[in-house]
């Protein structure tokens, strides 16, 4: 159902990148309807609230809070959110980003699930996974619909947080 949907880009954004593209699983209902349900299951009764990670993140984290009552917590890029954050960098393929949390935004020791598209070098879910530990919540796992896996990202978080994907390539 998911999988059927997928478009796969050769040399996007530059070349010898394959890009996987999730918007035909977005605008297919019951596929994204599958993908959120499939995100979340794995990790039923083990979060208060879904991590959703800037982009495509918040709208599988969105989805999922429909479906399961969790509510969301905005993982941003840098310099989005008004109030006092907390940031985490990670690294780039050239240079570095940003990653930020409003501090204070759950109660203390709230289990979040962290939801994003692709899981590749583990940079960015890595950040996410960090901020939630320096708020005072716990991670209840890392949650993506896709993992490349020649990028090692899983390594690359090591064992201390479950990590699921639906597809894996
Ligand atoms: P990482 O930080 O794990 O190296 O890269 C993951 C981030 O890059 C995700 O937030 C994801 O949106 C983006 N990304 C990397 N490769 C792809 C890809 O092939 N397709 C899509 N949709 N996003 C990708």
């Amino acid at each position: 159902m998911v999988e059927s949907h997928l478009a796969v880009i050769p040399d996007f954004p530059e070349p010898g990148v394959l890009f996987r593209d999730l918007t035909p699983v977005f605008a297919d209902g019951p596929a994204f309807h599958a993908l959120a349900e499939a995100l979340t299951a794995p990790f039923a009764g083990r979060f208060d609230h879904l991590g959703g990670v800037e982009a495509r993140g918040f709208l599988l984290a969105g989805a999922a809070s429909a479906l399961c009552g969790a509510g969301v917590l905005t993982v941003r890029k840098q310099g989005k959110l008004p109030r006092a954050v907390l940031t985490e960098e990670y690294d780039l393929e050239y240079g570095t980003a940003a990653l930020e949390v409003h501090e204070g935004e759950l109660p203390p020791g709230s289990r979040v699930l962290i939801v994003d598209d692709v899981l590749a070098t583990g940079g960015t879910v890595g950040a996410a996974a960090r901020l939630v530990e320096r708020a005072g919540w716990v991670v209840a796992g890392i949650s993506v619909a896709i993992e490349l896996e020649d990028l090692g990202g899983r390594a690359a978080l090591g064992d201390r947080y479950e990590v699921f994907s639906l597809l894996q390539y």
